[in-house]
């Protein structure tokens, strides 16, 4: 009989392995082992480290037996596939980048290496984080652990399906527009998009760099908090991430949400929406009022231009971001008789047909004649949209929402359907054209069993705000996550 130590949560996993009740290569094997058993149902990861991973697990006891070791130390993390890491393949989903080896890791990479963290493997996800299904990956989509004919989100979809389906503790996601809240909420796990700055993006493959944002994935809002503390920080090798001190995260989980002013929008409650989300959000709604909270309805007049902002801002960034393939530095390269020949063969041959949707529209976009029209129209909806939220944080503290109108959907769906597919974020694009803070925690099935999320929304670097009304409402243990079929 298998110990199933993966199924421990971080933070117990953490003191039993400083309490030397268990050690990280039994947590690590069991994992390892949880992975190979489930990834011919999921594919969650495009690589397994299993052989890194144990090294780092040895590694992790001998500091644990010495004492003193950090929270993550010997806690088995999965990795989307968008962060460099020094000497394991990062393919961001891509053939173009299919056989890149990063000589160097991201920043948050180096710091969960510091604190002993263990890398199981590299997390699938949408071609470039393009996408809201993971359906976009050049190696196949990942399924959803609840039901293996649906999609478990995107783009961080193989990081989202690996935490639920127990292949690893907790695991990182990147959001730009809803790709660690979505799938969060697809596959009942606890996802956290931090205020924009609040993590550095050093390492991290670039989609649309001002709404960019690393985050965690976790079973609980303890374990993420614990994942965020180690990630966010001042990093001087990206000059947008902010200096302001890092809380300790976890003492803001008190349970207290008395006096706390929760602003419910109008706007985020709409027709076409499946009922049973509006229905948990509501009931959730309810539990927070029974806790002491109140309740105010807000509006935010400018939600219904965000997803046309933000599918010109952020593929007008990403047709710049991308520009850098073009089979001279790295990656794929397909030689040609000359260099302009190279640069179009290898970029027709190596992106997908998202990516390549995406780069011609931002370049439509920044082109003259259409740039004022187009590219500098929706940077002026950005500011609207960020007003909003601005005039609805002097009546609350938080807005709670869901998380996408409707659970998973099934597979292939809406792949031919690009806008369809685009409308799932509705409800989440707003915050990173506003650059806040927000967190998807499950509240409820539908009736085929498929998770809901909540959206807790803050003003910028309150996360703790967040985190504790989370926190709050997972301690009243009124919704129990179901353990996954898979
Ligand atoms: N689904 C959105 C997109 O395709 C958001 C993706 C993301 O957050 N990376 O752009």
């Amino acid at each position: 009989m298998a110990s199933e130590l993966n199924k421990l949560t971080i933070a117990d996993a953490s003191s039993k392995l400083r309490a030397r009740e268990i050690t990280a290569t039994q947590l690590t094997r069991d994992c390892l082992d949880r992975i190979a058993a489930a990834e011919p149902r999921l594919h969650a990861f495009i690589t397994v480290c299993e052989k890194e991973a144990l090294e780092q697990a040895r590694a992790a006891d001998a500091r644990l037996a010495a004492g003193n070791a950090p929270a993550l130390c010997g806690i088995p993390l999965g990795i989307k596939d968008i962060y460099a890491t020094k000497g394991i393949r990062t393919t961001c989903a891509s053939r173009i980048l299919e056989n890149f080896v990063p000589p160097f890791d991201a920043t948050v990479i180096e710091r969960l290496r510091a604190d002993g963290a263990i890398f199981v493997g590299k997390t699938n996800m949408d071609e470039f984080a393009m996408g809201s299904s993971t359906e976009n990956s050049a190696f196949g989509p990942t399924m959803n652990p609840h039901d293996t004919a649906r999609v478990a989100g995107g783009s961080s979809g193989g990081s989202a399906a690996a935490v639920a389906a127990h292949e690893c503790l907790g695991s990182l996601g990147t959001d730009t527009g809803g790709s660690i809240r979505e799938p969060a909420s697809f596959c009942g796990v606890v996802g956290i998009k931090p205020t924009y700055s609040r993590v550095s993006r050093y390492g991290v493959v670039a989609y649309a760099s001002s709404l960019d944002q690393v985050g965690p994935f976790a079973r609980s809002v303890r374990d993420a908090a614990i994942i965020l503390r180690t990630l966010a920080g001042k990093d001087v090798r990206d000059s947008t991430c902010s200096a302001r001190p890092v809380p300790d995260y976890e003492r803001a989980l008190t349970g207290d949400v008395g006096r706390l002013r929760i602003g419910v929008p109008r706007e985020y409650f709409v027709e076409g929406m499946q009922p049973e989300v509006e229905k948990s959000i509501r009931s959730a709604l309810k539990n927070y009022e029974s806790l002491g909270a109140s309740t105010v309805e807000i509006s935010l007049p400018h939600t219904g231009y965000a997803i046309a902002a933000y599918y010109l801002v952020a593929t007008a960034e990403a047709s710049a971001n991308l520009a850098r393939y073009d089979g001279i530095r790295f990656g794929l390269r397909v030689n040609a008789e000359d260099n302009i020949a190279l640069y179009e063969t290898t970029r027709a041959k190596g992106f997908g047909a998202e990516v390549k949707r995406r780069i011609m529209l931002g370049t439509f976009a920044l082109s003259a004649g259409y740039y004022d029209a187009y590219y500098l129209k929706a940077q002026k909806v950005r500011t609207l949209i960020r007003n909003d939220f601005e005039r609805a944080f002097e009546k609350c503290d938080l807005i709670v929402t869901p998380v996408a109108p409707t659970t998973a959907f099934k597979i292939g769906e809406k792949m031919n359907d690009p806008l369809t597919m685009y409308l799932s974020d509705i409800f989440t694009i707003s915050v990173n054209l506003a650059g806040l803070p927000g967190m998807s925690i499950p509240c409820g099935h539908d009736s085929n069993n498929l998770p809901i999320g909540m959206q807790l929304i803050a003003p910028p670097f309150a996360e703790e705000t967040i985190l504790r009304a989370g926190d709050a409402f997972e301690r009243t243990g009124t919704f129990k996550p179901r353990t996954p079929a898979v």
